[in-house]
């Protein structure tokens, strides 16, 4: 009994010790947090924006301006490899500087929140979708280990653990650009994007995917691999973005 006791006094002395050293901070304004407080500081609780309501696009989710449309300019263009997705948060305000922290100024604890909001409002789409492995869009492996961490991979581990769905970070890998995609046409732009991932054949064994990325704007990525991952086999292919930008 006095030996837990004592455990615990450690751990609790430990934990300020922590605390003390790499303060947490709030995801959304990076200002140091209360002990009382959890990912948000008070004032920042008051700022969580609302996740994108109706009308939206029913293939990518994305905003539209009236109720009588049913797709995007882009969606109803193009014909997309995907089945469907959402994005959850226009990418604006508190939200994108949480991402840029999290992708540009090392803020990996940010992912467990951003990952938490995913977990809370992508879970109709989850449910009704019932993907049997989440994937996360990669990024190159030297960008990796610069930054430490794949930002999509941090959001998909949340998701995977809060519904028991597993995680596959090894069948979809991410090559280095042949060129860069400034100086192509756009499409030699979407040729070179297509050369840049690799999708392993034993990804056949699932016939629902679910792509996991922080956001969606054009779609290009997300179309390329869920392409990729069709042509080996898979048969419908989701994603859940954290952000997404405007359709038009
Ligand atoms: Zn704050
Ligand atoms: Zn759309």
């Amino acid at each position: 009994m006095a030996a837990d006791c004592r455990k615990r006094k450690v751990g609790k002395l430990a934990e300020r010790l922590l605390d003390w050293v790499y303060p947490r901070r709030c995801a959304f304004c990076d200002g140091i947090l209360g002990r009382e407080e959890i990912y948000l500081c008070r004032s920042c609780q008051k700022r969580m924006p609302y996740p994108v309501g109706e009308p939206r696009c029913k293939s990518c989710g994305k905003p539209l301006a009236d109720k009588e449309t049913e797709y995007c300019w882009d969606c109803a263009a193009h014909e997309q490899s995907y089945d469907r997705g959402l994005g959850l948060f226009l990418y604006e305000g508190v939200m994108k500087d949480s991402l840029m922290r999290v992708k540009f100024h090392g803020r990996k604890e940010y992912g467990e929140f951003l990952g938490k909001l995913m977990v809370r409002y992508g879970g109709d789409l989850i449910r009704q979708v019932q993907p049997e492995v989440i994937i996360p869009v990669p990024i190159h492996k030297r960008k990796r280990s610069v930054r430490g961490y794949n930002q999509a991979e941090l959001l998909a581990d949340e998701i995977s653990s809060g519904f028991s769905i597993p995680l596959r970070t090894d069948l979809v890998l991410r090559k280095k650009f042949t060129k860069a995609q400034k100086e192509l046409s756009r499409e030699d732009r979407k040729k070179n994007l297509k050369q840049a991932f690799y999708v392993d054949e034993k990804v056949r064994k699932y016939r629902k995917v679910l792509l996991v990325d922080d956001i969606y704007t054009t779609g290009s990525t997300i179309n390329i691999i869920a392409a990729k991952l069709k042509q080996q086999g898979v048969k419908e292919v989701f994603f859940l973005t954290l952000c997404i930008g405007k359709g038009m």
